[in-house]
């Protein structure tokens, strides 16, 4: 028997229009390194989306399906493409800015890119590698920026604000079929070449009601939320649409991602709420300890993509700052799992639920598999790979212009759920606890060690700054840890200290590492985690002794 109810379809056009009208007051801040932020409201970037809706079509000529990237900043001016592009039934693309020149290249080719929109600043990255983008046929440049580097360029390069100025507030919008493409985000290929994921309208919309819950991210209009997780890895964390939908107003850093700049906006502008990267708190931790800001209004914070040391949320707790640990991929929009104890708990019962990657929201379904390919219970003990479905989940990758879409088996189970190659265990009560990804894990003589705990209880020590830890070649037990540390200024590196406080913590003998090294700086990917990669080939090249 069929339902009684109305098939509206689930779109971004529907988040554009409910945004603009029911929360038109609410804004958009971009940090502009001026002594005044660039400020707009919603009712008004909804009318610029739809003029550069109207200018994509009319004057550009794009069609349905093509993809039109960026290559930006978090900025107003990208939340009215992340509108107006899937709206009018185009794909967007978000192009990371920090990939190396090869990926872009490749990348660009790969999603047969028609039009590019890219920031001022970004030009100086840009100009070199545009000749190589044969599928570009028109840029648009925003904001400040030398536009001379763009000089006998092959694409047709507009200025955005000439391109939208004068067109009409009103575009017939098209309804899509709620599957279609409408966001398209290469993963940052941290463990291999990048992947496209290509998100529906459908998935988008469920995604951004399940961020604003109260058991999620709890946004309101009451809200403004610090945008620091790019707009180019996974759609920011999906803030940008979950906001239109709920009129969070959005404090944007654009390029000013360094902790000075991001300190100073925090105590100006006075966020409620944030989100990044582990690497990006820790940054601003140091930043705020050495010259002091009030950032007390910044009550809740995300943190997630990379585990979060438990020292990292200790240590917030005195700028009334409270870190709320959250997993997710690319392929998962990223929404997978987020640390908030269940009710009823004091603060003290509450904590080791805090530090695990939290639990699964009603549209992600999980399961543990064994070696063998077994399902394993949840007991908290049983460890295995990670695998889950659900509607905002991928379950392919984009195949290229030609191309059929593309299942590799290390990433899709025959009955299709999503492969997350994270290894952890899972709670009765379904709180998610990753121990490694499955290629980061030491294999030591049989047994398991978990580069995550080795790191999260040296990043407690109070002389290291940072700590990345490694499976490297052992003769006689295959693989043993190797643990490479940033040390605080002015600290003296003592191994064997360091071993006794790793002991101390609770780790056992056998996985305490002897081999170490005292480093710079942790390798970072393009988007700030750490590289375990780099260290590796360091390692195998003899670079680290
Ligand atoms: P890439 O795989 O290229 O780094 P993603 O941003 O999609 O790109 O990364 C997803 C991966 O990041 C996850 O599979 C997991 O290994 C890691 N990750 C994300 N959040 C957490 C977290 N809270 N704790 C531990 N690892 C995490």
């Amino acid at each position: 028997m069929l339902s009684t109810m109305q098939d509206v379809p689930l779109t971004v056009t529907r988040i554009l229009k409910h945004g603009m009208t029911i929360h038109g007051k609410s804004q958009v801040t971009t940090w502009t390194g001026e002594p005044e932020p660039q400020r707009r409201s919603f009712a008004e970037i909804g009318r610029r989306a739809t003029r550069l809706a109207g200018a994509l079509r009319d004057e550009l000529g794009v069609e349905p399906d093509q993809r039109v990237a960026t290559l930006m900043w978090n900025n107003a001016e990208h939340v009215e493409a992340y509108l107006a592009i899937p709206s009018m039934g185009a794909v967007l693309h978000t192009l990371n800015l920090r990939l190396p020149a090869e990926q872009l290249v490749w990348i660009v080719g790969h999603a047969d890119d028609r039009v590019l929109i890219v920031n001022g600043s970004v030009l100086p990255l840009l100009a070199p590698v545009l000749p190589r983008l044969t599928s570009v046929e028109h840029v648009i440049v925003t904001g400040p920026g030398d536009r001379s580097l763009l000089d006998g360029a092959a694409p047709r390069v507009h200025e955005y604000e000439e391109l939208i100025a004068g067109r009409p507030t009103h575009y017939d919008w098209p309804e899509p079929d709620e599957r279609q493409a409408a966001v398209m985000c290469y993963t940052s290929g941290t463990t291999g070449d990048p992947k496209g994921v290509v998100y529906s309208h459908r998935s988008i919309y469920l995604h951004s009601m399940q961020v604003n819950m109260a058991e999620s991210m709890s946004l309101t209009d009451n809200d403004t939320t610090l945008v620091v997780v790019p707009q180019f890895h996974v759609n920011a964390w999906g803030l940008p649409h979950a906001a239109f939908m709920s009129g969070v107003n959005m404090l944007m850093p654009d390029r000013f991602l360094q902790a000075a700049p991001l300190a100073e906006m925090i105590e100006r502008q006075r966020p409620t709420h944030a989100a990044a990267v582990p690497t990006i708190w820790q940054a601003l931790l140091a930043e705020v300890t050495a010259n002091p800001r009030d950032i007390s209004s910044m009550a809740r914070v995300i943190i997630g993509g990379a585990a979060c040391p438990p020292s990292l949320m200790t240590a917030y707790e005195k700028f009334g700052v409270r870190l709320c640990h959250a997993w997710g991929m690319t392929e998962t929009s990223p929404l997978g799992t987020i640390a908030h104890p269940p009710a009823g708990l004091t603060e003290e019962e509450g904590w080791p639920y805090r530090t695990t990657q939290g639990r699964f929201p009603a549209g992600v379904e999980a399961r543990l598999v064994g070696p063998g390919g077994e399902h394993l219970p949840w007991d908290n003990a049983s460890a295995g790979e990670l695998e889950v479905r659900g509607p905002w989940i991928a379950a392919a990758y984009y195949g290229g212009t030609d191309g059929e879409l593309l299942r590799p088996e290390d990433k899709f189970s025959e009955d299709g759920w999503l492969k997350t190659g994270d290894v952890g265990v899972i709670s009765e009560d379904g709180f998610l606890t990753l121990t490694d990804r499955a290629k980061d894990v030491i294999k030591s003589g049989g047994e398991w060690i978990s580069s995550v705990e080795l790191e999260n209880a040296l990043m407690a020590h109070p002389d290291v700054a940072e700590a990345a830890v490694v499976a490297v070649p052992d003769e006689r037990w295959g693989e043993r840890p190797l643990a490479t540390v940033v040390l605080k200024e002015g600290a003296i590196a003592d191994y064997e200290a360091l071993q006794d406080f790793l002991a101390a913590s609770g780790i056992a003998k056998w996985q305490l590492p002897e081999r170490w090294t005292v480093i710079a700086a942790v390798p970072k990917t393009s988007v700030g985690k750490f590289d375990k990669k780099v260290i590796r080939r360091q390692y195998a090249e003899g670079e680290l002794d």
